[in-house]
């Protein structure tokens, strides 16, 4: 007589992957990091798990943006254990891997592998990851488009022509390997005048929705420049965590992310 088999052990399901998003840009300065801090915390608050990469070899701010500067992430079974923030949205940046102003030597395959790295942790329940990239079409976003297929990119550009030149040729690598732009975002878009109310275009304004109409990618919104913006941003407490009329363009564009 056969013995009655103890049942198996349930097996643990394996950890899903998050999907990701990628914020890129062509230019440098244009508020790519800001941008994705932003969309991130106005995520959160619409509850969902979302985590945030900053892949920005360059000059990773996700550690400011989110007030977990000097925190050295843990590592568990080799992989990195992200860092918690006060606004629900766990990071990983370069920043916390490297002293600040050392990342700038890491060019090439070390910058993707520690891409990888940040990507590949222990994201637990987080089910979607904004990978704030560095600027331009380098070696990071080559690593990261044949090692995690992101199932789309945010690009990111000021009005005027010269950043959105190269905002374009960002696009065109998302194209190339095959990640559908899911829209552009014009950053710096505007400026009201704090004392009279006077509205002026220090950028320009509209460049990004006339390239989007000229190339059929969707146009997410504007962003205005905004002493709001870059003080939370420095305190580290982007604008879309509190309820000031800045949060609510984040907003919007995050709920078109989320739809
Ligand atoms: P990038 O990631 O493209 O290099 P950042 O997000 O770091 O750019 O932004 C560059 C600087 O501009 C930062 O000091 C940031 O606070 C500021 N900034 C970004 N967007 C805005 C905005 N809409 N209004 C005011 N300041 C902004």
């Amino acid at each position: 007589m056969v013995a009655d088999r103890a049942p198996a052990p349930p097996v643990a399901p394996a950890p899903k992957t998050p999907r990701i998003i990628a914020v890129g840009s062509g230019k440098g300065g244009v508020g790519k990091s800001t941008l994705t801090a932003n969309l991130a915390v106005a995520l959160a608050r619409m509850g969902r798990k979302v985590g945030v990469v900053d892949a920005d070899v360059y000059g990773p701010s996700q550690p400011t943006l989110f007030d977990n500067k000097g925190a050295k992430p843990e590592g568990r079974n080799e992989k990195l254990v992200p860092v918690p923030s006060r606004h629900g949205v766990p990071v990983l940046s370069m920043g916390h891997l490297v002293e600040p102003g050392k990342a700038l030597a890491w060019r090439g395959p070390m910058a993707g592998n520690a891409m990888a790295q940040l990507v590949d942790a222990h994201w637990g329940d987080t089910e979607l990851l904004l990978i704030d990239l560095p600027p331009g079409t380098g070696d990071v976003q080559l690593t990261m488009l044949s090692k995690f297929k992101p199932e789309g990119a945010v690009i990111v550009s000021t009005p005027q022509d010269l950043a959105l030149i190269d905002a374009q040729r960002a696009a065109n690598l998302f194209e190339t390997g095959k990640v559908p732009i899911i829209g552009l975002v014009e950053n710096m878009s505007g400026y009201t005048c704090p004392s009279c109310g006077e509205v002026s275009d220090p950028f320009g304004k509209g460049g990004v929705e006339d390239a989007s109409e000229g190339t059929g990618i969707p146009f997410l919104g504007r962003i205005p420049l905004a002493m709001e913006i870059r003080i939370s941003s420095d305190a580290g407490s982007p604008s879309a965590a509190g309820d000031s009329a800045e949060a609510e363009p984040f907003r919007d564009i995050a709920r078109k992310l989320s739809d």
